[in-house]
C-alpha cells in the first residue's frame, strides 16, 4: 500500500521550501499524495495574526495544477485547539490500520517534538520523514534532548522501502534540497515593503499584495 504524506504548518504564508519537500517527498517515498495541512491556533505558537480562510485560500493558490498536493481542512475549520496526535488518529481511522502515514516535518520542527502533546504516540500513528532545513543543525548530528535522540536510534531507517511495509513507527532523514525560506522571513520583506518574488508561487504573491496581508500587521 503507498504512504500517504501530510505536511502540516501554519503556511503563513505557503513557500517554495513547503511545496518544494512536498513534491521532492512524494517521488522519493513513492507517495500516494501529499495533503498539507494548515493548523488553526497552533498551541506552541502564536496565533498568526492572519485569518485561517486567508492561510488556506493561500494553500490552494500554492498547489494549484499539481495533482499530487491536495488541502485538509479539517484542522484549520476547527474552533478549538487542535493537537497532531489527535488528528492523526483521525486519519488513522479513515486511512485504516494498514495503510503508511508519513508525517513529514523540517528539522527544526523535529527538533522540536519533545513539546508536542503526547509526542511518544505519534509515533504508533504515523512515520515521520524529516527534511533538511537550511539555518538549522542537520537532525543526523544535531544534540536532540528528551528522549528524541533515543527515538531517532530505535527508529531511524535509511530504506525508503521499509516505510511502506509498516503503518507508522520508522523515522527517515530525507536528503532534500536546502532551500532557505521561511515565512518570517517572506513576512518581514513584504512588511517593509521589499521583494518577495522567487521564494513563493505568483499568485500567492499576488493574493497577499491585492489584500494588503501583512502590510496590514505589526508583527512580522
Ligand atoms: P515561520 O517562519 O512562520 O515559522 P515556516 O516557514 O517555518 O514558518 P511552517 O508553516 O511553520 O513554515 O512550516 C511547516 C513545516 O514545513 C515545518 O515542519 C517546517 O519545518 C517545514 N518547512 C518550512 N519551510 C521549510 C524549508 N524551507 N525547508 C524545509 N522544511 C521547511
Amino acid at each position: 500500500m503507498r504512504p500517504i504524506g501530510i505536511l502540516g504548518g501554519t503556511f503563513n504564508p505557503v513557500h517554495y521550501g513547503h511545496l518544494r519537500i512536498a513534491e521532492e517527498l512524494c517521488d522519493a517515498l513513492d507517495l500516494d499524495e501529499v495533503r498539507l495541512m494548515p493548523a488553526n491556533l497552533p498551541p506552541l505558537r502564536t496565533a498568526p495574526g492572519v485569518s485561517g480562510a486567508e492561510r488556506l485560500h493561500m494553500v490552494r493558490l500554492g498547489i494549484a495544477g499539481n495533482a499530487r498536493l491536495s488541502v485538509d481542512e479539517r484542522e484549520v475549520a476547527k474552533t478549538s485547539l487542535c493537537y497532531t496526535v489527535d488528528t492523526l488518529g483521525e486519519l488513522r481511522a479513515e486511512f485504516g490500520p494498514q495503510r503508511p502515514i508519513c508525517l513529514m516535518l523540517g528539522a527544526d520542527a523535529f527538533a522540536r517534538l519533545h513539546r508536542w502533546h503526547r509526542w511518544r504516540d505519534l509515533f504508533e500513528l504515523a512515520h515521520f520523514a524529516v527534511a533538511e532545513r537550511g539555518g538549522h543543525p542537520s537532525i543526523a548530528t544535531a544534540p536532540l534532548d528528551h528522549g528524541l535522540a533515543a527515538e531517532l536510534r530505535a527508529r531511524r531507517v535509511s530504506e525508503v522501502a521499509l516505510l511502506a511495509e509498516q503503518p507508522a513507527g520508522a523515522i527517515y532523514l530525507a536528503p532534500t534540497s536546502v532551500l532557505q525560506i521561511s515565512a518570517t522571513r517572506i513576512r518581514a520583506l513584504i512588511g517593509r515593503g521589499s521583494s518577495a518574488r522567487y521564494l513563493l508561487p505568483p499568485p500567492v504573491l499576488d493574493y497577499i499584495h491585492e489584500r494588503g496581508i501583512y502590510r496590514r500587521l505589526d508583527e512580522s
